[in-house]
């Protein structure tokens, strides 16, 4: 019986370790098929009906676009297009911060765009296209914005990684951002259960910033304990057993900016006050443009909201020999970055 008992245990392990090792190839592969790509399938327009169809194809038709038409069971259509990296990054970058901002805070956008982008093409979708166009991924249109492009080419190949020894030489951070932390940032394991953190920071300039602060009223529910509630540091992440991020996507993000720090509870109403925008993990935008301006350049800004991770830049993505280089580790890996000032 005992024999049998072990025999089981050693079973499961080989299976667990098995299963482990083929998730890791399989993840390996699909990263380093996304490092050759020149180009990423992104749906830019979803359920369309037939009527809509017909006007948008004429457009990008007009327009030239590259763009593959999926007709879907319930008789709606997606319209998929292939972009090339440096103009999807270079669109990303003019959508998800404002172009008239330091360019040193643009260049930490386009990295953590770039790092968000391989960690989404290291996942297996299976349905058809790499990225959505809209706020489900990263927000994208087309840019003409020199900017921008100056952005994405001065971080060429600069990615967020994790340092994951030997057997898992490195992992791609899918690097999560935010508009205003409202003082500091928090860990993302605390915004969705499971995610990576990539360690915190604090912003001077956004605890005392006057147009970042919010309040909002709603109706008291009986069936909530408002005293029973989660904090990280000042902020309150839990009311209850409802994560502020779920309260958010019920109630609007724009009514609950982001995690409140103070409540208020009345007899028939419930007051959240705050200070910031998003969700406060990852990087703080606004805080990112307040460095640049102090002089600080994108790395260092990295380090700042990501102390956790480590930045890399490949060269010779694009070169089909670097495959096999890939495989057997950081041969192609140049530039660790030293932080220090
Ligand atoms: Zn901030």
């Amino acid at each position: 019986m005992k024999f049998i008992f072990v025999k089981l245990v050693i079973s499961l392990f080989v299976i667990l370790f098995l299963r482990h090792e083929i998730a890791f190839a399989d993840k390996q592969e699909l990263l380093e098929t996304a490092f050759i790509k020149e180009s990423i399938s992104v749906r830019i327009y979803k359920n369309l009906k037939n009527t809509e169809l017909n006007s948008v194809k004429v457009k990008l038709q007009n327009e030239n676009r590259n763009i593959k038409i999926i007709e879907k069971e319930n008789l709606t259509f997606d319209v998929i297009e292939n972009i090339k990296i440096r103009d999807y990054l270079a669109g990303v970058v003019s959508k998800e911060m404002p172009l008239s901002w330091p360019l040193e805070a643009l260049k930490s956008q386009a990295v953590i765009a770039r790092s968000y982008m391989y960690a989404k093409l290291a996942m297996k979708r299976g349905d058809g296209y790499d990225l959505e166009s809209d706020h489900m991924d990263q927000v994208f249109s087309w840019t003409k914005s020199n900017r921008a492009y100056l952005a994405v080419d001065n971080t060429h190949g600069e990615v967020l990684v994790y340092n994951l020894g030997v057997h898992q030489p490195f992992e791609i951070v899918k690097a999560y951002y935010h508009s205003d932390c409202g003082g500091h940032t928090v860990p993302a394991s605390l915004v969705w259960p499971g995610a990576v953190d990539t360690g915190t920071a604090k912003d001077k300039s956004c605890a005392i910033r006057h147009s970042n602060q919010w309040q909002y009223k709603m109706m008291r529910s009986k069936q909530v304990n408002y005293s029973h509630f989660k904090k990280y540091k000042d902020k309150i992440l839990f009311i209850a057993e409802t994560s502020i991020q779920k309260l958010r996507e019920r109630i609007g993000f724009h009514l609950i900016k982001n995690s409140p720090s103070e409540i208020e509870v009345g007899a028939d109403f419930v007051l959240l006050k705050g200070r910031g925008y998003g969700h406060g993990a990852g990087l703080c935008q606004w805080g990112s443009r307040d460095l640049a301006l102090q002089g600080f350049t994108h790395i260092e800004i990295l380090k700042h909201y990501y102390p956790k991770v480590v930045m890399k830049k490949f060269n010779s993505i694009l070169n089909r020999k670097s495959l096999t280089e890939l495989k057997i580790n950081q041969t192609i890996v140049e530039g660790l970055y030293s932080y220090s000032r």
